[in-house]
């Protein structure tokens, strides 16, 4: 037996006090150290983004550290577990774009009187059936109901009834007073119209 195992000794250690061999193993070692000793650099920098407590990183290199050359990968595992979730740019973006969210949701237009969420173009709210805005008699666009002259054509705007703004009691004698209203205007234009038609046609026939 020893016959056998003393040639594998005698060869192992020519092999290991062989000076390139030597040189390799140094090399190794400073290599292993090397990343060690980065690790512990970048767990410093990576605390150091994660969070605003200056001691913090500090205790990331040093438990890097602590586990030595041979055992520092769990270190780093570690370390990977315990740090915080995300970086403190993150956390600003995060926060940031959160209070974006909540503005956008504070301008968006309400009614006035539900205080339901309203769509800027809409001129009455669905929901409560409180006039938003009307419609400019001469352009047809949307004109708020407190101008008092279009923005859009420079038309002289009549303020709108009062009661016509208020949600009537009654839905139903609401729709039938509105009905009636709509009814005395449209023959009041018809009636208009035709006047306007009958001057212009006069108009022309006295002159010459
Ligand atoms: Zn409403
Ligand atoms: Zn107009």
């Amino acid at each position: 037996m020893s016959q056998i195992l003393t040639p594998i000794g005698d060869a192992i250690n020519s092999f290991l006090s062989d000076s390139h061999v030597q040189l390799l193993g140094r090399a190794i070692a400073v290599y292993i150290v090397f990343v060690w000793l980065a690790c512990a650099y970048w767990a410093f920098r990576d605390a150091q983004s994660r969070t605003a407590n200056p001691i913090v990183p500090y205790l990331a290199a040093i438990l890097i550290i602590l586990f030595t050359p041979v055992l520092f990968p769990f270190g780093l595992l570690l370390y990977r577990l315990l740090r915080p979730g995300e970086t403190v740019a993150e956390a600003n973006e995060r926060a940031i774009a959160e209070e974006a969210m909540l503005r956008e949701i504070e301008a968006q237009p309400h009614c006035a009187n539900c205080d339901r969420r309203v769509e800027a173009e809409w001129l009455v709210c669905p929901t409560c059936r409180n006039q938003l805005r009307r419609l400019c008699p001469s352009c047809s666009r949307r004109v708020e109901l407190d101008w008092s002259v279009c923005a859009w054509c420079g038309t002289d705007l009549v303020p709108p009834p009062v009661a016509a703004s208020r949600p009537s009691a009654s839905g139903r004698r609401g729709v039938r007073a509105g009905a009636g209203v709509a009814d005395a205007t449209q023959a009041a234009i018809a009636g208009g119209s035709l006047e306007f038609r009958a001057d212009q046609q006069a108009g022309p026939t006295t002159l010459p």
